[in-house]
């Protein structure tokens, strides 16, 4: 494989922290993060700031139904599908500087690179800003990308309601007011791939003393509720041996299940993260918990195995406290595995510039995950320190998010050429 790598030594260190630095200001929080809810005015001045960069370069900006932003540099065979990179600009309310922002910074340090050196590609190269990745303050998130690639219909997204009852239809009315941009229909673009840097948002690259992380796919996800029923009793004279206490039997049911998904090389992700007690009160045995279950997986018969076995176990652990557990699926996302071409660009691109590297799945999910299912993908991964992320103390070093803004060059160049 030869990749023209000429684009990695146009991409500007300097000039990528700076444009972190302006972009974090927006919505910056006093612990050093970032707070920008989809669809608010800060993630409208965060765009509106990048509009502005774009239209300093020459770039076309638009926006589609569900408010994604593009940013295009045209190329000598403009009526090909353009090349797509890009992330989100949205973040949680206690959110860091790099989670989505970098993965478009990196893809403008792109076309900046590309821009500087005059260099021409055959397919037109195009940045995008995905609406509501995070999902904090509408649901569900990966929004723009579910509805561009049609995951999810626009008209349910747009529906989608704020805890203060405003969708997300009327907050992007007001963005387009405040900041009108042509309007381009998302049916009327369909991307020849799609390339997403982002930081790891996990300790493993750190770790392994590596710059990148060539990604292999997003481990799959299933959410399931359970329900414990016992039967309340009053907790100062009732004896064990007639208790039925519905805290008792999740404990033991979540113990169960935490040694039925233990394994040894560490790669199952079981997560209790949420759990209700009724009645709730401090003296008496309580007669309900309900409890959540995330489970993760990058391998799609291993997820769907574990899985099938937590009932049976949850059960059998509740039945040995008298109680009985009621299980049920909320959402079953197969794993995604990125087009190995694709990888193979980002792997190769990443050996000719000689970053240490790693070959990981995403524990994360990111809009790539639906961009897969209509056109190649593939993601970059840049170490973040101590794998801190949704955090305020989010962090990541100059040189690395550099360097991984120099593989997605090569990666994207190759890509724009074919
Ligand atoms: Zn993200």
């Amino acid at each position: 494989m030869t990749l023209d790598t000429s684009a990695c030594a146009a991409v500007s260190e300097a000039r990528l922290q700076q444009r972190h630095d302006r972009l974090a200001a927006i919505g910056a929080t006093p612990r050093g993060g970032v707070n920008r809810l989809a669809l608010t005015d800060t993630d409208a001045n965060a765009q509106a700031m990048l509009v502005d960069w774009a239209l300093q370069r020459g770039f076309r900006c638009s926006r589609d139904e569900i408010g994604n932003l593009y940013i295009r540099r045209e190329g000598t065979q403009s009526g090909l599908d353009p090349v797509f990179m890009g992330s989100h600009l949205d973040t949680q309310p206690t959110g860091g500087r790099f989670d989505g922002a970098y993965g478009v910074l990196a893809g403008f340090e792109v076309l900046e690179a590309l821009a500087d050196l005059d260099r021409p590609t055959r397919r037109p190269v195009e940045v995008v800003a995905w609406t509501n990745e995070e999902g904090s303050r509408f649901q569900p998130g990966c929004m723009g990308s579910a509805a561009f690639t049609g995951v999810f219909p626009l008209e349910r997204m747009l529906a989608a309601k704020d805890r203060d009852g405003i969708t997300a239809g009327e907050a992007l009315a007001a963005i387009g007011r405040a900041m009108p941009l042509p309007a381009r229909p998302m049916a009327s673009v369909r991307p020849a791939a799609y390339l997403e840097a982002h930081i790891e948002q996990g300790p493993r690259l750190e770790a392994a003393g590596a710059t990148i992380g060539v990604v292999s796919g997003i481990q799959g996800i299933r959410r399931l509720a359970v329900s414990v029923h016992g039967e309340e009793a009053h907790a100062g004279t009732t004896p064990r041996a007639v208790r039925r206490d519905a805290v008792s039997a999740a404990v033991a049911a979540i113990a169960a299940l935490e040694a039925l998904l233990h394994d040894t090389d560490d790669v199952v992700r079981f997560t209790v993260g949420r759990m209700e007690v009724a009645p709730n009160s401090p003296n008496t045995v309580p007669s309900r918990v309900d409890f959540s279950i995330d489970l993760r997986h990058p391998d799609a018969d291993t997820l769907r195995t574990l899985g099938d076995r937590i009932e049976a176990v949850a059960c059998e652990a509740a039945r040995s406290r008298r109680c009985t557990a009621a299980v049920t699926q909320v959402s079953h996302v197969q794993p995604t595995v990125f087009d190995d071409a694709t990888v193979a660009l980002v792997r190769e691109a990443t050996r000719l510039l000689g970053f240490p590297s790693l070959e990981m799945p995403s524990g994360a999910g990111h809009d790539a995950m639906y961009l897969s299912r209509i056109c190649p993908t593939a993601m970059v991964f840049v170490p973040c320190l101590g794998g801190v992320s949704h955090n305020e103390a989010e962090s990541a070093t100059a040189s690395d998010l550099a360097a991984g803004t120099r593989v997605l060059a090569a990666a994207l160049v190759a890509l724009a050429d074919a």
